[in-house]
């Protein structure tokens, strides 16, 4: 009897050992290592639980509460992704600084734009930039929320070595939560204008010059027509004394207008060239002749060296013909010395045709040589206006052989006469190709 009261107490001891661990130890187990993994972050790893029972209501919570949090991170996945995508292919630098002025997030433009070798996160901004008027500007975003804009030059690390000056144009506005007045962080985004500043500066310049030129011829005209209008006029020594100054002013003002039209439609390269099969020598022959009384009145001799093989090749002829008009008249005009001869010589070298225009002259100073290409630039300025000169002819010259995808240098010593060498690709193919 007893042996029967002790196996029903074993069966029964069994059983409640088994409802408990099926329905309470191994529901809350499994609750456990969901919640732990839950801790942990896990969601995509971890295992559900699931229970009817005591524990039913409380795994259904877990799940919920799993579901929700997994389709947050990948919410978040996906916007740090897209923030990521947006930030790495933006143009301008950008960074973000939080409240205690440290950079927490920064782009790689940030880093190409002012030469930073490693990443500035984690750093304080004034460190990263040292400029008080960005410092100035991010602490008024922070203190109001109000976006700022300022412009600054400084000067960075330069990829090539050394440094360089840059303007940036930088825009500071707030994160600030649910539109609260002081914001957590403020977002600064940096915008080179480097080269539309010095574009700007460019056309100043040429304007300035543009003005100067035409100011002198104009004065004079002007003064002769008061001269003739106060009376000077029936005098026919006088007048005719000041219709020719005022007809060769008039003149000196149409050369300017035609090669500023001539160099601000060079500027359209693809739109404005002709290229098409030429005989280079044909076209300087050409030239020469247009040029003749002007070549026996300077009493120049010509030295002509121009083989075959480096006659035919694609350029634009009338364009051509300008830039060894140029050249030419230049020689003239500055090259004049005892004896004047210049000597004009080509080569065919693989798929270039090299040019050269030589003079005896007194040659071009040393310090000015870089600079004769530039507008408007004279050694001697009197003798340049004196002999018709605009200041442009190079500068037109240069602009047509680059836009043929050459290129022109000089070689002068003082005194020993002028070289200018030119570089023409036989074919625009090839320069189309390579991108030049
Ligand atoms: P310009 O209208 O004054 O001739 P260019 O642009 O053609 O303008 O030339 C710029 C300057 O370069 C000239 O004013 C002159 O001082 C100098 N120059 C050009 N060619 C020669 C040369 N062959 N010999 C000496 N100086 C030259």
């Amino acid at each position: 009897m007893s042996a029967v009261w002790l196996t029903l107490a074993v069966g029964v001891l069994a059983g409640a050992g088994g409802l408990l661990y099926f329905q309470i130890l191994r529901p809350y187990l499994r609750m456990r290592e969901s919640l732990r993994q839950l801790a942990s972050r896990n969601f995509p790893g971890m295992p559900l639980p699931s229970a009817t029972g005591l524990f039913k209501g409380p795994a259904g919570d877990i799940r919920r509460i799993s579901d929700h949090l997994r389709s947050l991170d990948r919410q978040m996945a996906d916007e740090g992704f897209s923030l990521q995508a947006i930030l790495s292919s933006m143009v301008e630098g950008v960074f973000i600084a939080d409240r205690s002025r440290k950079i927490r997030l920064v782009n790689n433009a940030l880093l190409t734009l002012l030469g930073l070798k490693v990443s500035p996160l984690n750093r304080p901004v004034i460190e990263v930039i040292r400029r008080h008027e960005l410092q100035n500007a991010l602490e008024s975003t922070l203190a109001t929320g109000t976006p700022q804009e300022i412009q600054i030059v400084m000067e960075v690390p330069a990829a090539s070595g050394g440094y360089e000056l840059k303007h940036l144009n930088i825009h500071i506005s707030s994160l600030a939560p649910h539109q609260q007045i002081h914001p957590n962080a403020v977002l600064v985004v940096l915008h080179d204008v480097t080269v539309l500043r010095k574009l700007e500066a460019r056309q100043r310049e040429l304007l300035s010059n543009v003005s100067h030129e035409f100011r002198t011829p104009l004065a004079i005209i002007n003064g002769y027509v008061e001269t003739l209008a106060d009376g000077a006029s029936s005098d026919p020594a006088m007048l005719e004394q000041a219709l020719g100054v005022m007809h060769k002013n008039a003149r000196r003002l149409t050369l300017l207008i035609d090669d500023l039209l001539t160099l601000s439609s060079l500027e359209e390269r693809t739109k404005l060239l002709r290229f098409q099969p030429v005989d280079l020598r044909q076209i300087l022959a050409g030239t020469l002749d247009h040029l003749a009384s002007d070549i026996s009145a300077h009493g120049t001799h010509i030295l002509l060296d121009w083989p075959e093989d480096a006659t035919p090749a694609e350029a634009d002829a009338r364009r051509m013909e300008q830039v060894f008009s140029n050249l030419i008249e230049n020689a003239l005009r500055y090259g004049a010395g005892k004896n004047p001869t210049l000597r004009i010589s080509a080569e065919r070298l693989e798929n270039k045709i090299h040019i050269t225009f030589s003079d005896n002259g007194p040659g071009i100073p040393l310090g000015d040589q870089a600079h004769i290409f530039e507008r408007f630039y004279r050694v001697h300025k009197d003798r340049s206006r004196h002999a018709g000169g605009t200041g442009l002819g190079l500068s037109i010259v240069k602009t047509i052989v680059e836009a043929h995808g050459g290129q022109i240098t000089v070689q002068s010593s003082p005194g020993a006469g002028a070289t200018f060498f030119v570089t023409l690709p036989i074919n625009q193919e090839t320069v189309f190709s390579s991108g030049q």
